[in-house]
């Protein structure tokens, strides 16, 4: 197909793609779907090899959000059920991020619930690091804490933070459908401010929202227009109790198109595969190992992933290997700032846009089939007496 050819070249010299070019990969035929993920699986073995980014998610603080972020599990007055506490000690938090590490996660991700930190929670946040590298010197650390004001990006930077994770979420024409309390602009802002702090800026989306595929290649160039190093995709779990929870869009094989053009316009960063994997991809998940370069080893913050052994059989059976300390992530000419990183302040895994606009857009695909089945509640690891999930 020329449309691939042309893909697969641009990639390898890491040139961005015609926004024309990027819809025609979101409507190419579930026919050619292997073809697609092989162009794309071209690109990112150019600049990631066989490699997979294991990262583990620390819920430092769960639930209890003022913002409305329709789909979040944690947003104001939710009724999903999820772990509600506050600040973890840095000992309870430094225990779970030791977990995740001695299962291969190379990063942990530190997540807080909340519009932004205060200069305390910086604080809280600075220590709960040292206690975490106490223990695990080279560990990758980013932070998610929601919107950052100023000053707060160059303290966490100093605290050993690597990245700084605030996902723009969906496009800015319809980011106002999804979330009230905040605006689109200001989640740029925050990118913004994690790069001229010089740390590695992730952000992402969440795909599954009721958005059409024009919002789709609007928030993914959106990001590579802002040039972030990371780009968690994930797909909307549509949790009982939030305003998105019957909006079950997407299918395994738009999935995987989706992962392919966000690889194709961001041929050399992280694109890391996000909360929703396991119920939207299923039993396609090691397909698209050919695409994103990074996933979330485990559990999510408020709901529970696959067993971390089956993710690890799952990059060995498809012949990846799990990215050591050693090897930096990043292409060299990417090197520098901080690293290429993990969710945001807000919640990878799990989700749904209000019962306004987005809601009400259509699909750009039929429906896919509803599996609140493999939705489920974490009850385990941080914030729990029982052991993480890795
Ligand atoms: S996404 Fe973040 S800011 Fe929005 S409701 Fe959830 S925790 Fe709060």
């Amino acid at each position: 197909m020329d449309l691939l050819n042309t893909l697969v070249d641009k990639g390898l010299r890491r040139e961005l793609p015609t926004r024309e070019e990027a819809l025609a990969v979101l409507a190419t035929s579930d026919d050619d779907l292997l073809d697609v993920v092989a162009a794309a699986g071209k690109v990112r073995r150019r600049w990631f090899g066989r490699r997979v980014k294991l990262n583990y998610l620390v819920n430092l603080k769960s639930g209890l959000c003022p913002e409305d972020c329709s789909y979040c599990s944690q947003r104001l007055g939710s009724d999903t059920g999820i772990l509600k506490y506050t600040w973890l000690k840095p000992e309870d938090a430094s225990r779970a991020a030791a977990a995740g590490v001695a299962g291969g996660a190379k990063r942990v991700c530190l997540v807080a619930s909340g519009r932004g930190p205060t200069d305390r929670d910086i604080d809280r946040v600075a220590r709960t690091i040292e206690a975490i590298k106490e223990q695990n010197t080279d560990v990758e650390v980013c932070a998610c804490l929601g919107l950052l004001s100023d000053g707060q990006a160059e303290r966490l930077r100093d605290a050993g933070v690597y990245a700084y994770s605030n996902n723009l979420n969906t496009s800015e024409a319809t980011y106002a459908d999804i979330t009230t309390t905040h605006t689109y602009q200001d989640r740029v802002d925050t990118v913004r401010r994690t790069q001229e702090a010089g740390m590695s800026a992730c952000s992402g989306l969440i795909a599954g929202m009721g958005e059409s595929d024009e919002d789709l290649v609007d928030v993914v160039f959106a990001l590579r227009e802002l040039d972030v190093d990371s780009v968690p995709v994930n797909f909307l779990i549509p949790f009982e109790g939030t305003p998105l929870a019957k909006e079950w869009n997407l299918t395994p094989q738009r999935a995987l198109r989706i992962l392919a053009m966000v690889r194709f316009v961001h041929p050399d960063a992280e694109v890391r595969l996000a909360g929703g994997r396991e119920i939207h991809l299923r039993s396609l998940q090691p397909l698209a190992l050919h695409l994103a370069n990074s996933i979330f080893l485990g559990d999510y913050l408020t709901s529970e992933g696959q067993e971390g052994r089956a993710d690890l059989d799952m990059i060995t059976d498809a012949g990846f290997e799990v990215e050591g300390t050693e090897t930096s992530t990043l292409p060299e000419h990417r090197r520098g700032g901080g690293c290429g990183g993990g969710p945001c302040g807000e919640a990878p895994a799990a989700e749904t846009p209000a019962e306004g606009a987005a809601a009400d857009a259509p699909a750009a695909e039929g429906p896919g089939a509803a599996r609140t089945d493999l939705v489920a509640v974490r009850r385990r690891g941080a914030g729990t007496d029982l052991p993480p999930n890795v």
